[in-house]
């Protein structure tokens, strides 16, 4: 027998998730709490609401209509927050422009996506000098600031964000449509060839707010997000959503501290002034607030912190933990909206010894609700949940973007055999706990056999000297290929230190733990700093380019 919809009423409303729709719970349970600016002022859930419809109204006035691209370039602010919501809400879609790419790329995302309005912040109007001209699709721009009026150059300015909202109307009319309907795109942070689009719905962004809502408050005794957290985000709201944690807190009403340019004397005065307890980066934030100074005076007991981006490495857990943070993994990509899994410790776990958390903590962790994630072999066969075998973590969830914008050659690459394809490399464990040992272009191949360059800077930053690690694949005649480790020293230690010792601490260690013995043909090369992304990662191809090729040193142990 086929299978029956459900019959539907005339009247009956149908209900699509519409971004719209996450803002009618703070309305209701919260309407007083604060959102805060890093200057101090603030408004609350009302003043979020009534400015939204404000600036829909502006906009509409300036002829943004549904289908339009409205591009924004900013740091976190509470104007950006209104935009996630007043853009799509209008059937607009809202492009988070990449701030810390090249103005080159940054023209390249505007121009591609095909932009039809840009609104940007003052700090930002010299990458536009630079790539105003070149701009072949965007026809209106507004400068994001309160000044009365807009600078005569380098564009021609149709409104000033203040202005603009203080003289629309004070309601505006969302309309319901599709579901389906595009509400956001942004770009990978590619280090080479040009980024790529991704993009989300309506839908998708709503089923990824209540799913990650879901498990973080699910948690039973640690990392649970709850009505009372205090929300601050570290990860750039230009990149994945925030990880979609600003529609998260606002849909929980929760009070929100956006902190402007991220510098870390200002982030940690922000959290200890406006009491934040919720906030997430990537590993290079925090070990940029845990080594700064002002460390030493904040109280960080009550603030909970998931890492992601890149892998936790354990020095930085237990170093978080000893000031008291509750820190956490999560983990997913651009591609992926981007939470797929979060590791929260289990309570019987929850006394342990800070290593013994460390490293529950550090886990990949466990998929969000909806998730059907997998870790495959080269014939798309998924793999035991033994802790060991290890292949592609390849994913499903309603989440996810349905291809990259006009570009359906790596589309198709991205969703082969249906699932999408996450570049990744781990193993999920008997309690269906994922670890991420590898991205597979980063994966060091010696003697045919894997070598996971994760747990090779895991154990180097659990060496006291060393301060920043990356460990790269460098090729050699013999073994094919070998780890390279690029190590930063801590500045007070670097004389006690040799690559030497470096090797025989790693040498332990892999005997320890067991581990691939080609990681003793580790080489080790001291160096001032390492290449990051754009959003603050190691960016490892710029290393192999650099040191891949390198000289082998005359470390030829046999494995
Ligand atoms: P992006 O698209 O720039 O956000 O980068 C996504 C990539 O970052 C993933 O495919 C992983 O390689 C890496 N990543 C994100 N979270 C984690 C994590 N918790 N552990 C290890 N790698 C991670």
């Amino acid at each position: 027998m086929p299978s029956k919809t459900i019959e539907v009423t005339p009247s009956a409303y149908a209900y699509p998730l519409l971004i719209k729709q996450l803002l009618r719970t703070p309305l209701v349970h919260s309407p007083e709490r604060q959102i805060v600016d890093a200057d101090g002022s603030h408004y609350n859930y009302r003043t979020l609401f009534e400015r939204i419809n404000r600036l829909a109204d502006g906009l509409s006035g300036l002829g943004v209509e549904p289908g339009a691209t409205v591009a924004v370039m900013d740091w976190d602010t509470r104007r950006y927050l209104e935009c996630y919501f007043a853009v799509p809400m209008m059937g607009a879609i809202l492009q988070t422009v990449n701030i810390r790419l090249s103005p080159e790329q940054i023209l390249y995302t505007l121009n591609h996506a095909k932009a039809d309005v840009l609104m940007i912040g003052p700090d930002f109007l010299p990458v536009l000098e630079a790539i105003a001209d070149k701009l072949e699709s965007v026809r209106c721009f507004i400068l994001m600031s309160d000044a009365a009026e807009a600078p005569q150059a380098p564009v021609k300015f149709s409104a000033v964000y203040e202005p603009l909202v203080s003289a629309a109307a004070a309601e505006f009319d969302f309309p319901d449509f599709d579901e389906n309907t595009q509400a956001t795109v942004f770009y990978t942070t590619g280090t080479t060839g040009n980024p790529k689009g991704v993009y989300f719905s309506h839908r998708q962004l709503v089923l990824h707010t209540l799913s990650a809502t879901a498990a973080l408050g699910s948690a039973a005794c640690q990392g649970r997000l709850h009505r009372e957290d205090v929300y601050m985000p570290l990860t750039p709201m230009f990149h994945v959503h925030a990880w979609g944690f600003p529609y998260i807190a606002t849909m929980l009403g929760l009070k929100q501290v956006y902190p402007g340019q991220y510098f870390p004397d200002r982030l940690l005065k922000l959290i200890a002034r406006e009491g934040v307890t919720f906030s997430h980066c990537v590993p290079t934030i925090l070990h940029m607030l845990l080594h700064h100074p002002l460390v030493e005076q904040t109280n960080l007991h009550h603030w909970k912190v998931v890492i992601g981006g890149a892998a936790m490495p354990k020095a930085m857990a237990i170093a978080a933990q000893k000031r008291g943070i509750d820190i956490f993994t999560g983990y997913g990509m651009s591609e992926t909206c981007p939470i797929l899994t979060l590791a929260h410790l289990p309570t019987a776990r929850i006394e342990a010894p800070p290593e013994e958390q460390a490293a529950l903590r550090t886990k990949t962790g466990l998929p969000l609700p909806l998730v059907d994630l997998r870790v495959v072999d080269g014939a798309m066969q998924s793999l035991p949940f033994d802790g060991k075998s290890t292949g592609e973590v390849v994913v499903r969830s309603p989440w996810l973007t349905q291809g990259y914008l006009n570009d359906p050659e790596s589309s198709e690459t991205l969703w082969r055999g249906g699932f999408l394809h996450t570049g990744d490399i781990g193993h999920i464990d008997p309690y269906g706990y994922l670890q991420i040992t590898d991205r597979l272009k980063d994966v060091i191949k010696s003697g045919g056999e894997w070598t996971s360059s994760l747990q090779l800077e895991d154990i180097l930053l659990q060496h006291p000297a060393v301060m920043e690690v990356a460990v790269i694949a460098q090729r050699d005649e013999k073994w094919g290929e070998r780890p390279l480790a690029l190590v930063r020293l801590k500045p007070e230690l670097a004389d006690s230190i040799s690559e030497n010792k470096l090797r025989k601490h790693v040498a332990e260690q892999v005997e320890k733990l067991g581990l691939s013995r080609y990681a003793i043909l580790i080489n080790v090369i001291f160096v001032e700093g390492l290449t990051k992304t754009s959003v603050g990662k190691l960016n490892k191809r710029a290393m192999r380019e650099q040191f891949g090729t390198a000289p082998s040193s005359p470390n030829d142990e046999n494995p």
